[in-house]
Parts: C-alpha cells; sequence; structure tokens
C-alpha cells in the first residue's frame, strides 16, 4: 500500500524552523530497533501523568481529557497522581524578566521524579500550567524528557493567550486542549524512545515556535506509528478505532476524519464502518 496518499511529505524548514536551527539526521526504523530503547513490559505497564500545579478550569478537566488521549494513543493505562506540591525547599524557581512569570528548573522536577517512580510505570510525565526553564542561561522552555530515565516534564503554561496577557478567544479552551495533546504525545514518544521524526509531517516533528507546532498533524506517520508499534505491540486497527471516538468526542473532526480515511484504506469501508460505529444498528 501507497504511504503517501494519507501522510504529507515534512515541510521544507524555513527560517526560524526547527530544523532550519537543528540539523537533525533522523531516526530510521532499524536505528530505533538498535537503540535498545525503553519498552513497556507486565511489571513496568502503566504511563502516569503527574500535576505540578491545579488545571485552569475546562468543561472537562484537562488531566482528564489528557489521560484519555493518551490511553488511546499509546494504548496502554494512563494513570493521574494526586498534584505534587511543589515548594522552595524541594524545587528552585526564579521570575522570568521578560514576562514577570514564576519558573521553575526542569531539572530538580526530572530529580523529584526520579526519585518517586513508581514500580508498575514504565514512565511518568510531568504536566503543569506553571512555565519552565532548562538552565539559568536560557529565557524558557516547553519542556523535557529523558529518552532513557522515563521521567519527562511539560508546561502547558505558553499555549495559553493569557500566558502572553492576550484575551482568551471563543476558541480558547478547544485550542489549549488540542495543543496540550498534540505536546503531551510529542514528549511521551520521546521516553518510549522515538526521536524527532524527520520523514513525514508527524507529531514527532521537532518544533521551533507556536506556528510550526500548529502545524504539526496528531496521527503518527508511518515510521513513527512502526517504532511505537514496535514497542507497544498494539492493534493497528484497534488503535485507530479508538482514537477516532475520542477525536469524535473531543470535536477534533477533522482528525476524525483523518483516522476514518485511513482506516477505510487499510481494512476497506465495510470494515471501517463496523470499527468504527460498532453499536449502529443496521
Ligand atoms: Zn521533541
Ligand atoms: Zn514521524
Amino acid at each position: 500500500m501507497e504511504p503517501g496518499a494519507d501522510f504529507e511529505p515534512i515541510p521544507v524548514p524555513k527560517r526560524g524552523d526547527w530544523l532550519a536551527e537543528h540539523p537533525e539526521t533522523g531516526q530510521r526504523f532499524d536505528d530505533f530497533v538498535k537503540s535498545r530503547p525503553n519498552r513497556p513490559d507486565k511489571y513496568r505497564s502503566k504511563i502516569y501523568l503527574q500535576p505540578l500545579s491545579e488545571f485552569p478550569s475546562l468543561a472537562v478537566p484537562l488531566a482528564e481529557t489528557l489521560k484519555e488521549y493518551a490511553a488511546a494513543y499509546f494504548a496502554m493505562e494512563i494513570q493521574i497522581l494526586p498534584v505534587l506540591k511543589l515548594n522552595d525547599e524541594n524545587i528552585t524557581t526564579r521570575i522570568n524578566t521578560f514576562t514577570g512569570k514564576r519558573q521553575i528548573l526542569t531539572g530538580d522536577v526530572l530529580a523529584i521524579l526520579r526519585k518517586s517512580l513508581p514500580k508498575d510505570a514504565f514512565c511518568v510525565m510531568a504536566i503543569t500550567m506553571e512555565d519552565l526553564y532548562p538552565q539559568p542561561s536560557w529565557n524558557f522552555v516547553f519542556g523535557q524528557a529523558s529518552l532513557r530515565e522515563r521521567v519527562g516534564v511539560y508546561s502547558f503554561a505558553r499555549y495559553d493567550p493569557a500566558f502572553y496577557g492576550q484575551a482568551r478567544g471563543k476558541n480558547y479552551e478547544k485550542l489549549l486542549v488540542w495543543r496540550s495533546c498534540k505536546v503531551l504525545v510529542h514528549e511521551i514518544a520521546h521516553m518510549f524512545g522515538l526521536t524527532h521524526c524527520i520523514y513525514f509531517a508527524c507529531p514527532l516533528n521537532g518544533s521551533n515556535h507556536l506556528e510550526e507546532s500548529d502545524s504539526r498533524p496528531m496521527h503518527l506517520c508511518p515510521v513513527c506509528l512502526r517504532k511505537l508499534q514496535h514497542s507497544t505491540r498494539f492493534n493497528v486497527v484497534s488503535r485507530y478505532g479508538g482514537l477516532f471516538s475520542f477525536y469524535k468526542k473531543t470535536g477534533f473532526e477533522d482528525e476524525a476524519q483523518w483516522v476514518k480515511g485511513r482506516l477505510e484504506r487499510v481494512v476497506g469501508t465495510d470494515a471501517a464502518r463496523k470499527i468504527l460505529e460498532p453499536n449502529r444498528q443496521r
């Protein structure tokens, strides 16, 4: 089957884009396997989400939505941990001079997570609405995940227009959820040992700015899908079924239509209908 029908090539990088500033050689499927990445097994079977702060109140709590999305995306059990209270004794913070807002040092968060990894955790992903920085010389960082140590931290602060002092538009809530979902799966995929994708337009493409991350699709390209499937052994067809339900429920109609089209090409129209509408009277 031709993958080209459903997958776009990665756009040629413009000035300021990720690949223009960070030349990457890519990670082929063979490279991925040879890197001996961490894989979930019966002892380390769960992905934990660790909120570090309260989230803005949305129609559906953000952490719940992220949990459902990650469950469908990785076809694994996801668990949300109680909010981890950070204080001056266990964490380094500073006030960013450009924004006047508090920032948390990522390395300190990763150190805490490493010490408290649950026994059955494949990985722990900390999520926060506070801004982050990786070292004193940096202005900020969206997030940081370790390819080997099964811990990561990600901030959604800069996906909220209010962070920049801008009004939250009508679509604010949907946009925040959409951006958060995309970045969550990107970061978690890093913890499966996937590095940035340079082959197709893909959620695993690197991104240097918001416009670039907004332009990435939600669906994995064939190369990254193959890597993740190698790790988790999920059934690709039923995974698409789970993602379709999530996209429909969350109102991500474009993505739902993409999954439908993809599934129709993979298993045929009739079989796709049975998977996507299992309860429909016929
Ligand atoms: Zn990345
Ligand atoms: Zn990819």
